[in-house]
């Protein structure tokens, strides 16, 4: 098993409750919602943090189409929602492996804590 907990659910070595898959882009429920709905969207392959990603890489592309169609399928494109990356220490960031959070269900305020 990988040490990295976001590469074992993408190879599915640990269990996710996933609600999106495409050849290069994996997402599942967070399992600490923060809102009614709480999606994180990961590439398969190993990034670290949005500072890795490569000038020629579509994984930014890969993982926009990606929002388009699970904010889409979750009901949430016209209600709207909220797309977040935790990058390093002042960001939040707890994991890394690249994720975006996508959040909505409920009026989000601002500025985050
Ligand atoms: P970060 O704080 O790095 O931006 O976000 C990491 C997110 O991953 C957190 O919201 C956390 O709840 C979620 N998370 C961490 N471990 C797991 C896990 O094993 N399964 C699922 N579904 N979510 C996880
Ligand atoms: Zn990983």
């Amino acid at each position: 098993m990988s040490e990295c907990i976001f590469c074992s659910i993408a190879s599915g070595d640990i269990k996710a409750d996933i609600v999106y898959e495409d050849q290069n882009v994996i997402a599942f429920n967070d399992i600490d919602k923060k809102a009614p709905v709480h999606i994180v969207i990961i590439p398969k392959q190993h990034i670290p943090t949005i500072l890795d990603i490569k000038k020629d890489s579509n994984i930014i592309n890969d993982i926009l189409h990606a929002v388009q169609k699970i904010a889409e399928n979750q009901g949430i494109s016209a209600s709207g929602f909220r797309l977040v990356n935790n990058c390093n220490e002042h960001g939040g960031q707890t994991v890394f492996h690249l994720h975006f959070h996508l959040l909505g269900g409920r009026n989000m305020t601002w500025p985050p804590g």
